[in-house]
């Protein structure tokens, strides 16, 4: 097994290089700090560096460097499905889903997870935490708990019942917060530097978001190293947009692909701080928001990290889009029907930025289009169909099925 490659950390500021140490923000500037790895070496070996399955195939291009602290729960390695039907319905000539729901717990942050708690174990700690709106909570815990590692979670208190049972069932330190994800970010944000435990949190740790780089990893192994045209990835705080984009990068100058794909940025309009912001050309001015169905995207004040989506946005010619609740809804009953693919509100955000996109022609249907769809919908809930049942005799049940079933 190929040993990983990560060199340095860099700030994203003012490039400032720092060794690789348990560090959240550039010694010089207190700018981001992203992982960097010996590309020549990449450019050298080529794909055929990658050994083995799921997340850890990517260990090379992880950045832990010890294989016992490599933990799974057999994430990564998610299905790329052609749908299309589902391009049919939605006139584009071609549409690839990245089912990110069938990840152990059911989400993308599952990658995101095996990088930090991997970290954690690294680092020498013994306790996690993270600030959830259910999903990261429900990841986190049952990681820590794959490791032996203590998790301190703090979960929404709108979080659906799935999650919350997830969570409750993974970790003895469950505590739920009052209001929404930027309420209590910055409070707990400050309590990381004090070292209690390991961040585990979205707002800094480069270690927790490379694990989400995978996805752009396996999606250019799933294509053939021809990467789609365009990606819709899901952005709450953006990890799992920078993550993307910097694989792409990563493999772009190790000579593996011939583009970087153009990336889209998919927010819900009820916590759409960054889409709005590419819209007016302006900063980011955080939003005091409220309850969106997309809760994995419900984040007023992405921080930092939306500043960095910003700046990638505009560098790489992106584009940012939003969708509210009913158009997420509506989206979500669509994968279903036309796919089969059952999808949470958060995962599938992005087919219905996707949707919008289309009907403003804002994107050319004539392309490769790939939809990440980071959620499962059996993680959610929603109205329940009508639990009044029918009692049948033969004739009946005969007459149901002509009916609806007439013969060919
Ligand atoms: C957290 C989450 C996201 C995106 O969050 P980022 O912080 O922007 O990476 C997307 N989908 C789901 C299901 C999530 O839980
Ligand atoms: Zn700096």
């Amino acid at each position: 097994m190929t040993d990983s490659l990560a060199r340095r950390l860099t700030c994203i500021d003012c490039g400032a290089a720092h060794p690789l140490a348990y560090l959240l923000q550039c010694e010089r500037c207190h700018g981001l700090l992203e992982l960097t790895y010996d590309l020549d070496r990449l450019r050298r070996d080529g794909p055929a560096i990658f050994t083995g399955t799921g997340l850890w195939r990517y260990a090379p291009v992880l950045p832990i460097a010890d294989p016992a602290h490599r933990v799974t729960l057999g994430e990564g390695g998610t299905p790329l499905l052609d749908c299309p039907r589902l391009a049919r319905d939605l006139g584009v000539r071609r549409v690839l889903v990245k089912f990110d729901g069938s990840n152990p717990t059911g989400t993308v942050k599952d990658r995101s997870s095996a990088t930090a708690v991997g970290a954690a174990l690294q680092f020498g700690y013994r306790a996690t935490s993270v600030v959830s709106s259910g999903n990261a909570g429900s990841s986190i815990a049952a990681y820590a708990a794959r490791a032996g590692l203590r998790s301190l979670i703090f979960a929404y208190e709108r979080a659906s019942a799935p999650k919350l049972l997830h969570m409750a069932a993974t970790t003895a330190d469950l505590i739920i917060y009052k209001g929404v994800y930027d309420d209590l970010i910055t409070l707990w944000d400050r309590l990381v530097e004090e070292k209690l435990f390991f961040d585990c949190g979205a707002s800094r740790n480069a270690y927790k978001q490379e694990g989400k780089k995978t996805l752009a990893y396996e999606i250019a192994e799933q294509t053939a190293w021809v990467p789609p045209d365009v990606i819709v990835a899901p952005v709450a705080v953006g990890e799992t947009f920078i993550a993307m984009l910097r694989g792409f990068r990563e493999m772009r100058e190790a000579g593996w692909i011939p583009r970087v794909p153009r990336m889209v940025a998919a927010q819900a309009t009820r916590a759409n701080a960054i889409a709005r912001a590419f819209r007016e050309g302006t900063a980011i001015t955080p939003l005091k928001i409220g309850y969106t169905v997309a809760e994995g995207l419900a984040a007023g004040n992405p921080g930092k990290k939306g500043d960095w989506v910003l700046r990638l946005l505009r560098e790489e010619k992106g584009l940012a889009g939003d969708a509210e609740d009913e158009e997420i809804l509506d989206a979500q009953r669509r994968l279903a029907r036309t796919e089969g693919v059952w999808a949470g509100p958060t995962g599938v955000a992005t087919l219905a930025v996707l949707i919008r996109l289309l009907a403003r022609r804002q994107l050319e249907p004539a392309q490769t289009i790939c939809v990440i769809i980071s959620e499962t919908g059996l993680k959610t809930e929603a109205e329940v169909p009508s639990r009044v049942g029918a009692a049948f005799d033969y004739d009946s049940l005969r007459r149901l099925v002509t009916e609806r079933l007439p013969a060919k």
